[in-house]
């Protein structure tokens, strides 16, 4: 029997921020559950900033406390400030603390109406189905999320222009993963509704900051989520980075999900690491991942084989 090779690289970062109990948020004024709305009475957009989609994004937490706790008002359109998985936040266990990244479903996974109208039951297809109103009423979302690899930040989106314009505008991470339609698994909650469609107004972005613990996340959240609100005129203007950076796109070509307990990549790797065309990534069930492109950029590789759920993103740069 030859001996599985450590392809998994052991989780160092430090554990920097942490939850802290969030039941004074619970009561929102929409009826939701952790869902707070303000309306400026002007015109304007509606624009949803979302916290928690896994329930393990310290920095959403952070960010959306932040907005609530400095009484931020929107000077036109509508702010909502949400929580989403709060039921899996609140499931952190500092022994296993990246273990509550869902509790049945990926939240971020189930937003088509085949799942949201369907039968099936779970605490994820509970909250999203009373988080549906919220994603229907906004013009602009951005979703926060964060990763278990202390990479460099970066922003997800559906491949619309509008969500590139948007993106590039409000400024912050200049990675940009784009995500064609379809090529995703599942319907996150960028892709729901009409933000899953061309040829509307508004735009969905996720921003990923960093490493779940990092203060640096937490901090970069509440900054995008301040520069995402003032680009779109609802708070004042938030000083620039000096010097706006020309972003760096990858297109998802692949997912590769895990469906073997023996899913092992072929060194340890956190993501961004480059494999030229018909080189070995990954193996699972002697089935082998390659390449399948010269550059091609990973993204968010599974720190242990969990079946059903996503193993690696394969990227190109564009
Ligand atoms: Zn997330």
């Amino acid at each position: 029997m030859t001996q599985t090779l450590p392809t998994f690289a052991p989780d160092t970062a430090p554990l920097e921020v942490l939850p802290r109990d969030l039941s004074a948020y619970r009561q929102g004024n929409t009826g939701i559950d952790y869902v707070h709305r303000f309306a400026s009475g002007k015109p304007g957009p509606h624009v949803l900033v979302n916290a928690l989609t896994h329930g393990n994004e310290i920095c959403g937490m952070v960010a959306a406390t932040h907005l609530l706790d400095s009484g931020v008002r929107p000077k036109i359109g509508t702010l909502t400030v949400s929580f989403a998985n709060v039921e899996a936040y609140e499931a952190f266990d500092i022994d296993r603390p990246y273990e509550n990244r869902q509790l049945v479903h990926n939240l971020n996974r189930i937003w088509s109406p085949e799942l949201l109208d369907g039968t099936g039951d779970s605490p994820e297809l509970r909250r999203a189905r009373e988080l549906r109103p919220v994603l229907d009423a906004a013009d602009y979302v951005l979703d926060i999320h964060s990763t278990r690899a202390p990479v460099q930040p970066f922003r997800v989106y559906p491949e619309f222009e509008r969500n590139a314009g948007l993106a590039q505008a409000v400024g912050g991470p200049a990675v940009h993963l784009v995500m064609p339609v379809g090529a995703a698994p599942g319907t996150g909650v960028t892709a729901y509704g009409r933000h899953g469609e061309p040829g509307i107004d508004g735009g969905a972005v996720v921003v990923e900051c960093g490493q779940h613990f990092a203060q640096s996340a937490a901090d970069l959240a509440t900054d995008v989520s301040l520069r995402f609100l003032a680009h779109l005129g609802l708070v004042d203007p938030v000083p620039r980075v000096p010097v706006p950076v020309a972003a760096r796109r990858f297109r998802l070509l692949e997912v590769h999900m895990v469906t073997s307990d023996d899913f092992a990549f072929v060194r340890p790797v956190l993501g961004f690491e480059t494999f030229d065309q018909g080189e070995l990534i990954a193996v699972q069930a002697g089935r082998e991942i390659r390449s399948p492109c010269d550059g091609c950029t990973i993204f968010m590789p599974t720190r242990a084989p969990v079946i059903g759920r996503e193993g690696v993103y394969l990227t190109v740069p564009v």
